[in-house]
């Protein structure tokens, strides 16, 4: 009847939720212990420029490799880490590896570090402790950028403003990521920090298909950073159409499947040179990561 299926969703559903919750507490948990026990990986992707193939960057991507869970993505630890207040020791650790491997790299290679507004702390403790990674690591600064989701923290804040432009002064870059997907007004862009903008791959996806309405975004965006002297990034770009897509929007860099996946670190230290180009490959090479 209604009411025992009514009474067994219920009870399934009981079950299943102190599950997830439980699962999520173990997980979080174990989060706390991850970073002593040296748990966390630093990934990098290549970021091409568009129109010469040629690799000026790598992004940064976290991974965590639990003990019992096999490799765990950022998707599922961030927002863990930001809750239970470890993002700060995290961010500062994504910041310090990432800046010494790019010591490693051929000099025209930057890195773009990940960074969550809830590291920023009070005041300018974010942008001492750049400046601090900086000195020990001796990365010259314009070889970092950092990317900063949009979110409800970066509106209108004058704390957040004197963040940006504290690290502006460092010389380091700024990147505003996941573009169009978070809460920055257009307004916002007339006075911006940001030296670029990542054009989020929720954008990027099916822009390419008939009467598709990402395509316009996507058009827009790409006009629209030119006209205030910002550079662009394509993210999550993985055919050829796609790519034929921004190259002709004279969107200025691309990251995405069809160039590299996020590779370990020691594979992209052994494939970094000078003058490096990578040949867009297509489809074909999206499994690479796994
Ligand atoms: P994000 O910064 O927007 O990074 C881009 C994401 O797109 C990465 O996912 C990357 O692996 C994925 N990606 C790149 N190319 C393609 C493609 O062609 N197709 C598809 N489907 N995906 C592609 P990932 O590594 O899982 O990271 C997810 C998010 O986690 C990142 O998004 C970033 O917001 C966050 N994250 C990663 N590392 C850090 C970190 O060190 N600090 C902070 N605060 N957040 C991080
Ligand atoms: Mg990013
Ligand atoms: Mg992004
Ligand atoms: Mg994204």
């Amino acid at each position: 009847s209604a009411k025992r299926s009514g009474r067994g969703g219920f009870r399934f559903f009981t079950t299943d939720y102190l599950k997830a919750a439980t699962e999520r507490r173990a997980l979080e948990q174990d989060l706390l212990r991850a970073l002593e026990l040296d748990q966390f990986e630093l990934y990098y992707q290549p970021v091409v420029e568009a129109r010469t193939d040629r690799v000026v960057a790598a992004e940064a991507l976290l991974r965590w490799n639990h003990p019992e869970r096999g490799l765990i993505s950022p998707a599922q630890f961030i927002p863990l880490a930001e809750e239970s207040g470890l993002i700060g020791p995290l961010g500062e650790f994504a910041l310090r590896r990432g800046c010494a491997d790019a010591l490693h790299w051929p000099a025209m290679l930057r890195v773009a570090i990940n960074v969550s507004p809830l590291q920023f702390g009070d005041e300018d403790d974010f942008v001492k402790v750049v400046q601090c990674v900086l000195r020990q690591t001796g990365l010259p600064p314009e070889r970092l950028e950092l990317e900063i989701t949009e979110s409800v923290f970066l509106q209108n804040d004058d704390k957040v403003q004197r963040i940006f432009r504290g690290l502006k002064a460092l010389g380091v870059r700024l990147a505003l990521d996941d573009f169009g997907t978070g809460y920055s007004s257009l307004g916002s862009l007339r006075q911006s920090p940001f030296d670029k903008l990542k054009i989020d791959q929720s954008f990027i996806r099916g822009a390419t298909e008939h009467a598709s309405r990402n395509r316009p975004i996507v058009e827009a965006t790409a006009s629209m950073a030119q006209a205030l002297h910002m550079v662009t990034t394509a993210e999550g770009v993985e055919t050829f159409d796609q790519l034929d897509l921004v190259r002709a929007q004279r969107v200025t860099y691309v990251q995405g499947y069809i160039y590299s996946p996020p590779l370990p670190a020691d594979v992209f230290l052994t494939l970094a040179r000078d003058d490096w180009t990578i040949a867009p490959a297509g489809p074909a090479c999206q499994r690479a990561e796994r």
